[in-house]
């Protein structure tokens, strides 16, 4: 198989399509997925996982397209999600309801409501106001919600601040070790069958070690409820696979998989994993335009179409991109250079100090491993359209969401009549 995103004839393809061809056709700047490399990466994790029974769900929030959604899907994912958005977009992409995990810290009702009525599969709960709350909303609709508490096993994932979430000053989880009063308190409620756990560490962790200690710990618990008489049957190892922006060691995935039997696998339960980033992540770029070159002091500005409010993890987690020419003129220049947007923001930029091949104004580059956490957290700040995401699959390719246009920018602001019609009594 060709690599998702490969060179041919001089310039990058996505799969069979030629990228600069693609760029004529929808206009920069735009996401390009590949179907293939989903799906690649979907297959190289249930071949290890498959063997030890653990359900792939994936986490919709890394990338909520529903064509994302449906291709992973059909691979055979379920999905794991944080809103009720998410279960809409989940379902209308064909996941069926009892493969949707209902996770996030704080669930308004109405998102409770909403979910047991569609009849997901499980609601990780993170407190006992929670609990409590979900206890009351199932049996006011005279349901009974299938729960799972997400504990805090107080691990350092090791990744950067903002993505880790399995510390005890993190926002996330209870503390494992309250996990016995909390199903004691379960086991009271008429409105919940609480006899899961589940944890998430973090994102982005390329270390193995982080993971062992926290499947340890839910194995520990895991007997000591038991030893208690509290059911337990199935676990959630939560996501947080890393994947390769740069130099980093991409986790093994056969070391992955036999932490995963080592520490819980013969618990005889069910298992679930949560990936985002490692499915979707380098199955995605952002393809945009250099609409400017300004020489500094000491290094080039190359103003591209694509700025923060298209990709917003360059400043908002110090992550890397890598950034190439579609089609390089020539081989890396000694003068670095930052690839920035128009946006008026000292931040907004996607790549700084690169020694990138001379770039002018109309050539395209693509920003590399773009496709988690990229147009999910696109915004139009400074009145920017949202950028179109494009599917490829071999050599066909869709526009899997059409750039907003000016037309829909300016039709969401709605300006009252006491500001257009002067004939309206302004009031004192
Ligand atoms: C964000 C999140 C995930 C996915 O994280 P990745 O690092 O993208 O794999 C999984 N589970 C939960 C509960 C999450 O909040």
């Amino acid at each position: 198989m060709t690599p998702a995103f490969h060179d041919r004839d001089g310039g990058l393809f996505a799969e069979d399509v030629d990228l600069t061809a693609l760029a004529e056709a929808v206009g920069t700047p735009f996401f390009c997925y590949s179907s293939a490399a989903m799906t690649d990466r979907y297959k190289a994790l249930a071949a290890v996982l498959d063997p030890l029974g653990v359900d792939i769900l994936f986490a919709v929030k890394a990338n909520s397209n529903q064509a994302v959604i449906a291709t992973l899907a059909a691979a055979g994912a379920g999905a794991d999600v944080v809103s009720e958005g998410e279960i809409r977009q989940a379902l209308a992409a064909g996941v069926p309801a009892r493969r949707i995990v209902f996770a996030g810290v704080a669930k308004t009702a109405a998102e409770m409501a909403f979910a047991l009525e569609a009849g997901i599969g499980q609601f990780n709960v993170e407190s006992f106001a929670e609990l409590t709350m979900l206890d009351a909303v199932a049996r006011e609709m005279g349901r009974v919600a299938p729960v799972g508490l997400r504990v805090n096993p107080d691990v350092d994932a090791g990744t950067h601040e903002k993505i880790t979430t399995g510390r005890k000053e993190n926002k996330f989880g209870v503390d494992i070790a309250a996990a016995p009063a909390f199903f004691a308190a379960a086991a009271d409620m008429a409105g919940v069958d609480a006899r899961s756990m589940s944890l998430h560490i973090g994102s982005q962790i390329t270390q193995l070690e982080p993971f062992e200690r926290a499947y340890r710990g839910l194995r520990e618990m895991t007997l000591a409820l038991r030893a208690a008489g509290v059911t337990i049957d199935h676990l959630d190892l939560g996501g947080g696979l890393g994947i390769v922006y740069a130099d980093e060691t991409a986790p093994d995935l056969n070391q992955y998989a036999r932490i995963v039997r080592d520490t819980v696998g013969d618990l005889g339960c069910r298992l679930s994993v949560e990936p985002g980033r490692f499915l979707v992540g380098n199955a995605g770029i952002l393809v945009c335009q250099v609409i400017l070159v300004k020489p500094g002091e000491t290094r080039d500005f190359i103003f591209t179409d694509g700025a923060m409010n298209d990709l917003i993890r360059p400043t908002l987690y110090e992550a890397y991109h890598a950034i190439r020419p579609l089609r390089p003129r020539g081989p890396a220049q000694a003068r670095p250079a930052d690839i920035v947007g128009p946006v008026c923001e000292s931040g907004d930029y996607l790549g700084k100090g690169r020694y990138l091949p001379t770039l002018e104004v109309g050539d395209l580059v693509a920003v590399m491993g773009a496709g988690a956490y990229g147009a999910v957290m696109a915004s139009t700040y400074n009145s920017r359209p949202l950028a179109p995401e494009v599917l490829v699959a071999g050599a066909r390719h869709h526009v899997i969401r059409p750039r907003l246009s000016y037309a829909e920018l300016l039709a969401r602001d709605s300006v009252p009549l006491w500001l257009t019609d002067q004939t309206v009594d302004h009031g004192a």
